[in-house]
């Protein structure tokens, strides 16, 4: 594994842990050139199937490239993309399985988006659900409007009062 500071060829594991679900094997590394340290993730191989039948593997970077463009001119970090994109990967590792239909990435993409920027959800939902018309946007934006208010209500409801 190269060294991602100084690209250096070589590295020693210094610590190995199994994540708590079982999921992947976390390392820590040293770099024996410039001494720092940085981790590695070992996960089993998240395959992605595309619609014209052709298979590669599943991209965290391909997510942020996705939802960036939903994003423009959204006060939205790079940050906040890094973490939906990290978001997106638990949800669709958490399923345990080794393969997944591209579309299930939108599907996945779109519950942490909603909560990131509803202006991007909105737009990244047109691109990815197909809308075709005004009508599709406002049933959508229906949608956003009636989780507010449920949500609003939620927060409005005095705490439970003990006798
Ligand atoms: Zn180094």
């Amino acid at each position: 594994m190269y060294c991602p500071f100084c690209r250096n060829r070589d590295s020693r594991v210094v610590d190995s842990r199994l994540q708590d679900d079982g999921s992947a094997i976390r390392r820590r590394r040293q770099c024996p050139e410039c001494g720092r340290r940085f981790t590695t993730m070992e996960t089993t191989s998240l395959t992605v199937l595309k619609r014209s039948g052709a298979a590669e593997p599943f991209s965290r970077s391909k997510v942020i490239t996705g939802v960036r463009k939903a994003c423009k001119g959204r006060p939205v970090t790079d940050d906040d993309l890094a973490l939906l994109a990290q978001e997106v990967e638990e949800a669709i590792r958490s399923a345990g399985s080794a393969e997944i239909q591209a579309h299930e990435i939108g599907l996945a993409i779109l519950g942490p988006l909603k909560k990131l920027d509803q202006v991007a959800y909105l737009r990244f939902a047109s691109v990815y659900q197909d809308f075709e018309s005004l009508a599709d946007f406002e049933k959508a934006i229906g949608v956003l409007r009636a989780e507010q208010a449920d949500a609003e209500q939620v927060g409005l409801q005095p705490a439970p009062t003990r006798a």
